[in-house]
């Protein structure tokens, strides 16, 4: 493969369904590309068969392995990297690629790209189809503090709707099941396009633009779209984003943040995760036992889960996740468990804040990568 100055190569995917799929082993194929990062946390179901690019002997498997397998027929020597995971639930930092793009069928899960590719810095690319309609639609997002971001087109009405879209939103859907493998097809065509030209610094990228190809009437649409002030992502450039490397097991969870925050010499009262709740407890549902354990919620392992009682999959209630944990009220046991045993994962971005706001965003990468030590 052949890299510019100063590109990784590395294309981050998210979604391996009706576009994802097709998308995928374009990568395999593209100059310019030197690693891959799949993430999807479904199983191919024998439905997909007709809408996606797969075979019988797919379904049931984790999607993430069938599309990893794949590339590596096509390149036996492409590092890529199978996260089984909702994309709300990847850490970060393991988002930073090149380019991100997505085949994706929701709007939150979008809206998480969007979010995580804006702090990372990084450029994404997005898709839809609309089976009735025949269409076929790709966004570029710059990474740039003034490129037009997913959400600078959002009103009132898209942040109260949810998942919900209006009959005349600009944006085709992609319903689930029943969109036809060659729109899929389409879509991710234009992405890989658009990826190529980003991967090999292309001037012609569609950055900031929509195209949408209407292929019932042949048809085909170009629209540009401009940075909104008012965005929900007021600060709407890239994170200034440390990175440190840390033994999971070797300093306690007060030790790290006690080193993270030397460089400011500044006191952190708080810690919070990027774009991941921490959770005070876990309860049963079916006995109601309670068990309390501090963790960062991606980073709880299954069997910490297991009800002691009656082996039911306990869960963390509202009352017991929060968004920042608050280091003054720290007890000693807890400062004392290590950061792996706390559930911090490679690429976790750690946001440190103190008594007048925000002190630093800091990226952990782990040296080792052995099972960290249980509590006793
Ligand atoms: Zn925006
Ligand atoms: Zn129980």
């Amino acid at each position: 493969m052949v890299l510019r100055n100063g590109s990784s190569g590395h294309v981050v995917t998210v979604g391996a369904g009706n576009i994802g799929s097709h998308f995928i082993e374009h990568l395999g194929r593209m100059p310019g590309v030197s690693r891959v990062t799949l993430v999807d946390p479904g199983r191919y179901e024998e439905k997909n068969v007709i809408g996606q690019r797969i075979d019988r002997d797919d379904v049931g498997r984790a999607k993430v392995d069938v599309q990893a397998e794949r590339l590596r027929r096509i390149d036996p020597d492409l590092p890529v990297a199978a996260i089984p995971e909702r994309v709300e639930d990847v850490p970060l930092g393991r988002l930073r690629g090149e380019v991100i793009v997505a085949g994706l069928d929701n709007r939150r899960s979008r809206q998480v790209v969007n979010e995580a590719a804006r702090r990372l810095g990084v450029p994404w690319i997005d898709a839809g189809v609309d089976a009735g309609g025949l269409l076929a639609r790709i966004n570029v997002y710059g990474a740039r503090e003034d490129c037009t971001c997913f959400e600078c087109g959002w009103d009132d009405r898209d942040y109260r709707g949810g998942d919900q879209v209006r009959p005349c939103d600009p944006e085709p859907e992609a319903p689930p099941t029943n969109a036809p493998a060659s729109l899929g097809a389409l879509a991710a065509s234009l992405e890989a396009i658009e990826c190529e030209k980003i991967l090999s610094g292309d001037a012609t990228t569609l950055t900031g633009r929509q195209v949408l190809i209407d292929a019932r009437y042949h048809r085909h649409y170009v629209t540009s779209f401009r940075r909104n002030a008012e965005c929900r992502l007021a600060d709407h450039g890239p994170w200034e984003i440390g990175a440190v490397a840390l033994d999971p097991a070797e300093p306690t969870l007060a030790e790290a943040v006690e080193s993270l925050a030397a460089p400011n010499a500044r006191e952190v009262t708080s810690l919070a995760v990027w774009g991941q709740r921490l959770v005070r407890g876990l309860t049963c549902p079916k006995c109601a036992a309670r068990l309390p354990l501090l963790r960062v919620a991606g980073g709880i392992r299954p069997a910490e889960r297991v009800c002691p009682n009656c082996k039911e999959e306990m869960l963390a209630s509202g009352f017991d996740t929060i968004d920042q944990l608050d280091l003054t009220v720290l007890s000693p046991s807890d400062g004392s468990m290590s950061l792996g045993d706390f559930g911090v994962r490679e690429g976790d971005v750690l946001v440190l804040g103190g008594a007048s706001g925000f002190i630093r965003t800091v990226e952990i990468s782990l040296t080792d990568h052995s099972e960290p030590r249980r509590n006793p």
